[in-house]
């Protein structure tokens, strides 16, 4: 079993109605359990066209899918709700992401891990760090291990003696 942390996002029709159903379709998968649920947050859009309010919260969940089994299980659950993708950042029923799988990191366009802009969304990082402020650590630690050695200097180049 593998400790998850997955995003939930919903701002079209019943928002809260939507969260729900996304948690019970989650809770009904093989392989997995919820083990903690964040409080439900509204916030308002950060990118995209102009829309509506969100509400958002954040999972821990324990799965023994593997993380492209996950993503493809949350993308049919987003599918059942509904989740039709027109425009970039668009408006949603909802939006699962997952945000981290244990401590793999994969970098590919179609799946990302951890999520890249965790840091950057107080929308993700105010429900993880209620439910798991250890792991908002350790993402924090990483980022700056990162920033730092992208800091570093170049190393000087030798000079060779000419004879
Ligand atoms: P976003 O969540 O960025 O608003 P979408 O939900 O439409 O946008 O997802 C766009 C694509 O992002 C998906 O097709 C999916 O393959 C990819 N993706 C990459 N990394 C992740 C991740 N960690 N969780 C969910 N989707 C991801
Ligand atoms: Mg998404």
């Amino acid at each position: 079993m593998v400790t998850c942390y997955i995003g939930v996002g919903s701002n079209l029709g019943d928002r809260q109605d939507n969260i729900n159903t996304a948690i019970k379709k989650i809770m009904m998968l093989k392989a997995t359990r919820v083990r903690k649920i964040s409080r439900i947050i509204e916030t308002h859009p950060q990118l995209g066209p102009p829309q509506g309010l969100y509400l958002n919260a954040v999972l821990e969940i324990e799965t023994e899918f593997n993380p492209y089994h996950l993503l493809q299980e949350l993308q049919r659950i987003e599918s059942s709700l509904g989740r039709i993708r027109m425009v970039k950042d668009g408006p949603r029923t909802i939006d699962l992401d997952i945000l981290t799988y244990g401590d793999l990191s994969i970098n590919e366009e179609a799946l990302c891990l951890p999520h890249p802009r965790i840091l950057e969304r107080e929308f993700v990082l105010g429900p993880l760090r209620e439910i798991a402020p250890e792991v908002v650590k350790r993402l924090q630690n990483k980022l700056k291990k990162v920033t730092k050695s992208m800091r570093k200097p170049p190393r000087k180049r030798q000079r060779h003696k000419v004879r």
